[in-house]
């Protein structure tokens, strides 16, 4: 799937055009890999943009790239063997010839399917995992809140806030059928944030306050958290899903002072910085499959003509838990 031209404002389907090509056999030291599934995020939509930024734009074109996990057919190296099942960078198609040394083996047995190396068990998971315990710096007994809480950070970070002593977490999303899906995740308190401006809808489901914010969203929902931190509260700046696609640069929450007054810490991170801490993770995050205390949930688009419907309509928020491209 190739990025066929630039976006201005939301993404259509006019963006990406679908290209045929002969697959190369590996050569020496490479792999052929069959993508079962592909990952659509929403760090793509960024990429999309001819601007400088962590990640470097997809070119016009090109094929664009993104998370997968496929088996292997063929191989040229001898670390890994037909047969494997990988995760890799090379999505967004259906076969990929990379070095042997750009896929990492996964265990399908640990799994409930092996998409869920896309999310829960692997990119998002972690992000829900550093964001909440090391930026956000969760303790047992705190409120936390967590914006696009059906997605597959959020449902994440809601469901380990709880598994690691929250007093009581809080979720926002975007429809009744998604509050309703987080109270069945074990969220204390959901709202769509649609029903009724945000600060309220807060205030109410957090009555005495917020310590932890978990920032999907930014903008309002950002300016809403503020106003009912706790002192010595804590955001973990994770994303800003609703000004992606904004052209213009969105101005900060007006209340921004009380950061000062209410001595808050508001820190940006980007999980990329953090593979240290994916034993950790990995080792948790089986314990808590193994004894059925979380659950992965995902939304799955087939066919690899069907990619850009899944991303924009993960970007639209059609997706409860982690969007997936099945092949
Ligand atoms: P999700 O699975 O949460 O999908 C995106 C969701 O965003 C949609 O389902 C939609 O749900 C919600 N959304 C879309 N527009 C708006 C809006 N205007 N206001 C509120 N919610 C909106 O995606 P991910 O879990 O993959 O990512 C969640 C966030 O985490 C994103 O901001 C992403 O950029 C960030 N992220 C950051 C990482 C990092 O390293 N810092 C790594 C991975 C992700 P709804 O129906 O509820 O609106």
């Amino acid at each position: 799937m190739h990025l066929a031209s630039r976006p201005q404002g939301a993404p259509t389907l006019e963006n990406f055009a679908i290209v045929e090509v002969d697959v190369p056999d590996p050569g020496p030291g490479q792999v052929l890999v069959h993508n079962r599934y592909l990952s659509v995020d929403p760090y793509m939509r960024g990429r999309m943009d001819d601007r400088p930024s962590y990640v470097p734009p997809f070119q016009v074109g090109q094929v664009m790239d993104g998370g997968a996990v496929g088996e292997v057919l063929a191989s040229g190296d001898p670390r890994v063997a037909a047969g494997e099942v990988v995760l890799h960078d090379k999505g967004w198609r259906e076969f990929a010839v990379l070095d042997a040394g750009a896929v990492r083996a996964v265990d399908p047995e640990a799994a409930p399917t092996i998409s869920a190396y896309l999310g829960a068990l692997g990119m998002p998971g972690l992000t829900a995992y550093v964001g909440l315990l090391d930026i956000g710096a969760m303790r047992p007994g705190e409120v936390v809140f967590v914006s696009a809480a059906a997605g597959a950070v959020g449902g994440m970070a809601g469901q380990i806030a709880k598994l690691r002593g929250a007093s009581r977490v809080i979720g926002s999303a975007g429809s009744a059928a998604k509050v309703e899906h987080l109270t069945e995740l074990g969220f204390d308190a959901a709202f769509n944030y649609r029903d009724a401006p945000v600060p309220e809808q807060l205030k109410r489901a957090a009555p005495d306050g917020i310590d932890v914010y978990f920032d999907n969203v930014g903008g309002d929902h950002l300016a809403a958290a503020l106003a009912g931190m706790r002192l010595r509260g804590r955001v973990a700046m994770c994303g800003a899903i609703a000004v992606y696609n904004d052209g213009r640069q969105a101005p900060g929450p007006a209340n921004l002072p009380l950061v000062i007054g209410k001595r808050l810490t508001l820190r940006g991170f980007l999980v990329v910085d953090h593979a240290e801490r994916l034993p950790d993770f990995r080792a948790e995050m089986a314990q808590w499959l193994r004894a059925g205390r979380i659950r992965i949930d995902e939304t799955v688009v087939d066919g690899i003509d069907h990619t850009p419907e899944a991303f924009l309509g993960m970007l639209r928020g059609d997706n409860t838990g982690k969007m997936v491209v099945r092949l």
